[in-house]
């Protein structure tokens, strides 16, 4: 199965995203984590990545695509994938039809979690205590939402008219919003 999760900020995706990739048995590819690994080491890649990062903007779309391209193309996406961050612009939307397609391949499903403004300010600021990501202090918390917000959520309509998209909410326990998707998407258990 092919699956893209989208969702604000402090929605969930990397728990949920985490979760699912091992019921479906599919790797998990979350963007931002591949970011944070390469800022880790110290990688070109990340050098770069993390000017953008810290200030709550996307990495270029250049930069990102021929990361997603070089991670899709490893055998182990053969069977499926669960990519968690990826696309959040229109050129990405387009950058993964045309990898795609060219292996003839197409998504299953698009599933957005949907959570409110104020709770996910809140589950950020959380989380900002807890982890002390560089990413998650207030201001740049609220640059983060509004990219979103402006750029990333539009992409939800793109894959509503092609009959992909499914929306679930992502209130609730973890588990609550796990069986919420595992319904939503027919995964047999
Ligand atoms: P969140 O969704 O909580 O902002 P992520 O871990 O998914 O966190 O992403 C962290 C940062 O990594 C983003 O703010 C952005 O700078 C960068 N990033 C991740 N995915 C993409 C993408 N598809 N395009 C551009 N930048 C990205």
């Amino acid at each position: 199965m092919r699956v893209v999760l989208m969702g604000p900020p402090g929605a969930g995706k990397g728990t949920q995203a985490f979760l699912i990739a091992g019921m479906l048995g599919v790797p998990h590819i979350s963007t931002g984590d591949i970011f944070r690994a390469n800022v880790t080491q110290g990688s070109p890649l990340g050098i770069e990545a993390k000017r953008y990062m810290d200030a709550g903007e996307y990495v270029p779309d250049g930069v990102t695509n021929a990361m997603v391209r070089d991670r899709l193309s490893r055998d182990d996406c053969h069977a499926g994938f669960l990519l968690d961050g990826y696309p959040r612009t229109v050129e990405q939307v387009g950058e993964l039809s045309a990898m795609l397609s060219s292996s003839a391949e197409r998504l299953d499903h698009v599933l957005e979690l949907t959570v409110d403004l104020d709770e996910v300010v809140s589950r950020l600021v959380m989380r900002a205590a807890e982890q002390g990501r560089s990413d998650d202090t207030e201001d740049v918390i609220r640059r983060r939402l509004e990219v979103y917000f402006e750029q990333t959520a539009p992409l939800t309509a793109l894959y509503e008219a092609q009959g992909l998209l499914v929306r679930v909410d992502g209130l609730g326990t973890i588990a609550d919003v796990t069986a919420r998707i595992v319904a939503a998407l027919g995964i047999e258990q």
